[in-house]
């Protein structure tokens, strides 16, 4: 007999979900969070499709991984620190290989985010994976896409492309040097959600968003919330040496400024603010509005379901 539907959430989630401000998990009607006074609560839902959102090769352990990954991402640009977050699992089959090797997956993200699994769903139906996140935020100290002022620095983090390229890569599209390949299959299949800086960014960012849409689409949505508008400096650009070895430069730019699913930071601070590690200014903010990068790459602006 196949296992029952409480049996596999008991089996493969219930041990995710422990944490400090976890007071009740996995197997009542509610998860119950503690938040300290004066904090708020962030919340936010990201759902994963398979054959659109992932390949539908993609190794289970990378799909758990990455799609909290993409739920933390908004965490971290909110500049939240993570509590907790539940999974809307829909699945075609009660396949135990699968979800073994995926709950694997989800566990490394919960260790390394600090974000306990504390509920959920489970259905059947074509694979969708939905993860909400919740996290704590001091009263007032949110980061907004609207704060941005003109005469601020913008800047990001880490590189960017690597996920586009690693797509066109894994589709057959493009070779890497064969030393860089690992690389960038780790950056599709495994991105960071950049916590550590969001919660650094309190206080001293006039602005966030993660960049999940490409660069260019996501500053747009920085311009528009804060009126502004955002000048991109393409030579400033972050790429990786996986990037730059075997590509050409508007191939480069393009994936650079379109490219989705890097999960970086695109923030603003005051113009020559200290940077934090591994960031770099791009651009600044004028008047006006939109996103100008100097370039006509006939860019289309980030992805877009319909
Ligand atoms: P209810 O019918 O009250 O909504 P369920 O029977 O759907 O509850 O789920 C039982 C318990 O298991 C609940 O605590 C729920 O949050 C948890 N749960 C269900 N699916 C998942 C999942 N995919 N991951 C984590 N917890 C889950
Ligand atoms: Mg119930």
């Amino acid at each position: 007999m196949p296992a029952s539907e409480f049996t596999l959430i008991y089996r493969y989630f219930s041990a995710l979900g422990r944490g400090e401000a976890v007071d009740l998990s996995v197997g009542d009607d509610c998860a119950i969070l503690c938040l300290a006074p004066g904090e708020r609560l962030a919340t936010s839902v990201d759902t994963m499709v398979e054959g659109v959102h992932f390949p539908e090769d993609m190794f289970p352990e990378d799909v758990g991984f990455r799609a909290v990954s993409a739920a933390a991402s908004d965490l971290a640009a909110m500049g939240a620190r993570p509590i907790g977050m539940t999974l809307a699992l829909t699945l075609p089959a009660a396949d135990e290989l699968w979800l073994n090797a995926f709950s694997q997956g989800l566990a490394a993200a919960v260790s390394e985010y600090q974000l306990p699994l504390v509920g959920g769903d489970t259905t059947r139906g074509p694979l969708t994976i939905s993860v909400q996140v919740l996290g704590a935020l001091p009263e007032n100290q949110a980061l907004l896409r609207g704060g941005a002022r003109v005469g601020d620095d913008v800047c990001v983090s880490g590189t960017l492309g690597d996920a586009a390229a690693a797509l066109a890569f894994l589709q057959g599209d493009w070779q890497p040097e064969p030393e860089h390949a690992g690389y960038l299959l780790d950056r599709f299949n495994r991105p960071r959600a950049r916590l550590e800086l969001g919660l650094q960014l309190r206080g001293v960012a006039s602005a966030a968003i993660d960049i999940s849409d490409g660069l260019l689409a996501d500053a747009g949505h920085i311009a528009a919330a804060s009126g502004v508008k955002i000048v991109i400096e393409p030579e400033l650009l972050p790429v990786s040496s996986a990037l730059d070895s075997r590509t050409d430069a508007a191939q480069k730019l393009r994936w650079a400024l379109v490219g989705g699913d890097d999960y970086e930071l695109c923030f603003c601070l005051t113009a020559g603010a200290k940077l934090p590690p591994a960031c770099t200014r791009i651009g600044r903010v004028e008047a006006g509005s939109g996103v100008d990068c100097g370039l006509d790459l006939d860019l289309a602006a980030g992805y877009q379901h319909f």
